[in-house]
């Protein structure tokens, strides 16, 4: 049926298999499920879906190093992403908001979490012109990317072009988490790789200007852990 949104789901558990493919086609869904990572990948050489959803322990390539080919794959890398992880694997969540995932579902998980998921998933992923848009407003701020200017509350506030990059890729982002890597990267470069301090000391010069109490931030959310989200 045109216009359904198409998920591949790589699961090697069938009955995990058959209960996610049952309940996402029961909301609208199309779901195409596979077994591996290899079978789901050369699928995409001909097939492309509109969002994939990978276990993590796969017989294979497992569900990191898929994560890892799609976000390498020019046709695939701007597809969402949502890992499903085991109860109490705490590094994989880490590892995998690293690698690019765009969410993430701990098993065992209720179907009304994992509709929620992917719906959430899906409406963040559809607003790609909100990431080109050169004036971006939340919460009271607003970020001109043309004019180099941040204004809050009708105020203008004085950043400087690190400060600015870092707003404005949180900005981009908001509600997603983004971790101090990916920060240094896409402010810094790749030459920073490995200072993450960086990108806390330039957050704490940001929050001093732009939260109303810097102690208890509202805008910049610290993900322990991880890094920063926007919210
Ligand atoms: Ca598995």
């Amino acid at each position: 049926m045109p216009g359904k949104k198409s998920i591949y789901l790589v699961e090697d558990e069938s009955h995990i298999q058959q209960l996610v493919k049952y309940n996402l086609e029961a909301n609208g869904y199309s779901v195409s499920t596979f077994f591996s990572g290899e079978e789901m990948l050369s699928r995409c050489e001909t097939d492309i879906p509109d969002m994939f959803i990978l276990d993590v322990m796969l017989p294979g390539i497992d569900g990191y190093e898929i994560l890892r080919r799609i976000r390498q794959n020019t046709n695939l890398k701007a597809l969402p992403v949502i890992m499903l992880t085991a109860k109490g694997e705490e590094f994989d969540r880490v590892l995998g908001l690293e690698l690019g995932a765009d969410d993430y579902i701990t098993k065992p998980f209720s179907i009304r979490e994992l509709i929620a998921r992917v719906k959430a998933v899906f409406r963040r992923s559809e607003q790609p012109q909100e990431v080109s848009q050169s004036v971006l407003s939340a919460g009271g701020i607003t970020i001109d990317s043309e004019r180099h200017e941040v204004v809050k509350d009708g105020k203008k506030i004085e950043l400087t072009p690190k400060e600015f990059e870092l707003l404005k890729i949180l900005m981009q982002n908001r509600g997603k988490v983004m971790s101090r890597d990916v920060l240094l990267e896409k402010v810094w470069g790749f030459d920073y790789y490995g200072e993450t301090r960086t990108v806390d000391v330039h957050i704490r010069y940001l929050r001093q200007k732009i939260e109303n109490d810097d102690s208890k931030p509202e805008y910049i959310e610290t993900v322990r852990g991880i890094g920063y989200r926007f919210i």
